[in-house]
């Protein structure tokens, strides 16, 4: 039997989570994802979509995990003091980022948001097995046996970290956070997300909202496409949606950006909370 490689989404939404109507049918979580190699679970940010995440792993038993931030900017670690597997001393877990400059660690971000009087708790409320760790972007981690994550420094405020996972000879990129320059292509980039299976990428703004926020560190679909073109990459998926688009709005988005992909032989799809894809497989269809 083929192992399982699989990539849920808990989280799709940039800067601040988004309720109500106008958020439905994309989801207003912002960045997490839950990737399963096999048995293995690796969990990719810790917006407010890993709050609901935690729920349905507190059902299925303790829980052995690394979380991979991004970076620490609060959309990507909000969700952390509510993700209630942290709370069960049964459970184990790796807290990693790489974008963070010496003498600062994971763990000084971390207690820097749970601190008075922003949080009246610390991360030593954790009942867990919890370490925090450090590594520099452009170093392969080893999350298990079989299971490769190379890592890339994208160019956002602050810092951020670009992952491509490999497992059983498919992989994923997930490229969020980071701003592009117009109308240049990374080659670094490229070469680093080069025949994936799938791009997940920040495409937070519009080419219009793009001029109007030149340094926030977000970028668009048109700049994602043009990294997949070069870099052979056959299925795109637009993430980090932005505060501003709405139910409609990104329908509208993902309709030009999907058609505009197919032009160029590349499927692309929104990301949308409970979207799951296979690497290696076809996309889910649009919202
Ligand atoms: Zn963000
Ligand atoms: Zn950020």
């Amino acid at each position: 039997m083929a192992e399982e490689f699989s990539i849920r989404f808990w989280g799709v939404r940039g800067s601040i989570a988004c309720g109500g109507p106008d958020y439905a049918r994309y989801g207003g979580n912002t960045s997490c994802l839950e990737v399963r190699c096999n048995g293995r679970l690796l969990i990719f940010d810790g917006g407010t979509g890993i709050r609901p995440l935690g729920e349905q792993l507190m059902r299925d038993g303790a829980v052995v995990s690394a979380i991979y931030l991004t970076h620490t900017h609060f959309d990507h670690i909000c969700g952390l003091p509510f993700f209630a597997p942290l709370f069960c001393p049964e459970n184990k877990f790796d807290i990693w980022s790489g974008h963070l400059e010496f003498p600062l660690t994971t763990r000084d971000a971390v207690s820097t948001l749970m601190s008075a009087p922003v949080l009246p708790i610390d991360p030593d409320i954790f009942r867990a097995d919890v370490k925090f760790r450090d590594f520099h972007a452009g170093e392969t981690l080893n999350p298990s046996p079989g299971v490769v994550l190379k890592t890339m420094a994208l160019n956002h405020p602050n810092g951020a970290t670009g992952y491509r996972i490999e497992f059983e000879g498919h992989s994923a990129c997930y490229i969020t956070d980071l701003e592009h320059v117009a109308g240049e292509v990374d080659a670094e980039l490229v070469a680093f997300v080069r025949d994936t299976d799938v791009l997940i990428y920040d495409t937070s703004y519009t080419e219009n909202e793009y001029l109007k926020k030149i340094g926030f560190g977000h970028s668009t679909w048109e700049a994602g496409l043009a990294v997949a073109k070069a870099a052979g990459v056959p299925r795109f998926v637009l993430f980090h949606h932005d505060p501003a688009h709405t139910d409609a709005a990104m329908a509208a988005i993902e309709h030009e950006a999907s058609a505009a992909a197919r032009a160029m032989g590349i499927e692309a799809v929104a990301a949308r909370e409970g979207m799951v894809l296979r690497p290696g497989q076809a996309l889910p269809v649009a919202a």
